[in-house]
């Protein structure tokens, strides 16, 4: 399977060189040159089949070239035997229409555990082959850090450096990253806002000299591998409820557009799904755009679902070059304007290609609380404030009454207990497994917000690559 950037001009690469490049050299994200499909008969070949085996169903054509069959079957296998729930991802119903796919039982109880826990392993396999090493930066407000430090905690080809704003990430999710004890992973608390210790690691990325040294990569969603890992829950759900013979709707609640984005995929590749309903919260780009072409940047309002505050989405690029065409070079210019004016119109090729199976709902925060209040006491199941968004999305939407409807369920309730409890009067416990949490020690590093401390830390921790030099 080769790969090509939607904006055109970086190289085609095969599915291990866009696991550890993350973003494509003409800033411009990694798709297949084209979906692989599946046949009814296929996709009904996969009722019964384990997660892991219909991980490797759905996968396999992706890194054809990269992996065996067999090599991405160990590779999963190890990835979700972590999980706390023997079908990795169950599905819970809630009533008649409306169920719910929990993607939050993996150890740090956010979704974002599907993808990174297999990206670790990738990135392992893969740095092993080239004898060759990594060095991760990010800047997390909270759940990415913490997936991603517990991803690749002991890997000995890996080194990560987190960044996060002193102060202002939850106490939980802070213990969940600074209690892992490993020599590879660094903690780094920056006396400043999420802005700030974002700007640090744009700015490591900037250094093309720092870049190349440390074989500098990231983390975030723009990872194909991250985004083809997530594709597999659609199918395996979707199966439950009767695919191939029955369409099924799903509700998601979107931040960066990349669990949406797998949804589509999955679309692309003959799941029969019915809608895509693009679920956010008060910070409605993706909604505005959607609904009205017009995809312009505002200020993020702070609300109950941290994980969904973004005013740019940076997934939403690879919807507009599929599904307006695939003309790279148009699609550049398209961002170019973005990044200046900070404000574009949706091409019609782009509205039209998205309109069949994408609609969005903009839910605030009572409807939010609602559908918290909704879903305690109609199915007495407590669900967190993301999933709220996507419930409150699913139920006001305008799909059949014989069309099951999916939420994705993105984090345990007990991630966000005040607001749970604010909504329905009960304090989510955290489950068993990270139930130490508080007793563990914490270890992490406080720096200034500085360009000059940031880079001096991680310099004399980091391996510099195979064959680089001493600095
Ligand atoms: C990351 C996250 C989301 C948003 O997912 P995207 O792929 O960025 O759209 C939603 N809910 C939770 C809990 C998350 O952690």
């Amino acid at each position: 399977m080769q790969y090509q950037s939607t904006r055109g001009s970086a190289p085609a690469l095969g599915f291990e060189d866009v696991t550890l490049a993350g973003l494509a050299s003409d800033g411009g994200l990694y798709l297949p040159t084209q979906w692989p499909a599946f046949t009814a008969d296929q996709i009904r070949a996969m009722a019964g089949l384990s997660y892991v085996e219909t991980a490797v169903r759905v996968m396999t054509p992706f890194v054809a070239g990269s992996l065996s069959e067999d090599e991405l079957r160990d590779l999963c296998a190890a990835a979700y035997s972590r999980f706390s729930h023997q079908a990795v991802t169950p599905l819970v119903q809630l009533d008649h229409q409306q169920w719910m796919l929990e993607l939050f039982h993996g150890p740090t109880l956010a979704f974002k555990d599907v993808a990174l826990q297999l990206l670790g392993h990738l990135f392992e396999r893969f740095l092993s082959r080239r004898d060759d090493h990594l060095t991760i930066v990010g800047a997390t407000s909270g759940d990415t850090g913490s997936a991603a430090i517990d991803a690749v905690a002991g890997r000995a080809k890996i080194d990560i450096f987190m960044l996060h704003p002193e102060g202002r990430v939850s106490d939980v999710q802070r213990r969940q990253m600074t209690t892992v004890r490993a020599p590879n992973i660094h903690n780094i608390a920056i006396s400043g806002s999420f802005d700030d210790a974002q700007a640090l690691v744009k700015a490591m990325f900037n250094d093309a000299d720092f870049k190349s040294r440390f074989n500098l990569s990231a983390v975030n969603s723009i990872n194909w591998a991250r985004l083809m890992a997530q594709i597999v829950y659609y199918f395996y759900a979707a199966v439950r409820l009767g695919a191939p013979e029955r369409a099924v709707a799903f509700s998601v609640p979107t931040g960066n557009f990349g669990d949406v984005f797998a949804g589509y995929v999955a679309a692309r590749m003959g799941l029969p799904v019915a809608k895509l309903i693009v679920a956010t919260n008060v910070n409605d780009i993706l909604h505005r755009a959607l609904g009205e072409g017009d995809y312009s940047q505002g200020q993020v309002v702070p609300t109950a679902t941290p994980s969904m505050d973004i005013q740019v989405s940076s997934n939403f690029e690879r919807l507009l070059f599929d599904a307006g065409g695939r003309d790279g070079a148009a699609l550049a210019d398209q961002m170019r304007g973005f990044e200046s004016s900070r404000a574009m119109r949706l091409t019609n090729a782009q509205r039209d290609g998205a309109a069949g199976l994408l609609s969005s709902a903009r839910i605030d925060a009572d409807a939010m609380t609602m559908a918290m209040r909704w879903a305690y006491d109609a199915a007495g199941h407590v669900i967190d404030p993301h999933s709220a968004i996507g419930l409150a999305a699913a139920r006001a939407a305008d799909v059949g009454a014989d069309v099951p409807v999916v939420t994705l369920a993105t984090a345990h309730a007990a991630k966000f207990p005040d607001a749970v409890e604010r909504a329905t009067g009960l304090r989510p416990p955290l489950p068993a497994r990270v139930g130490d949490l508080f007793a563990r020690e914490e270890h992490y590093d406080r720096l200034p917000a500085t360009f000059e401390a940031i880079t001096t830390y991680v310099a004399e921790r980091a391996t510099p690559r195979h064959g680089a030099g001493p600095a």
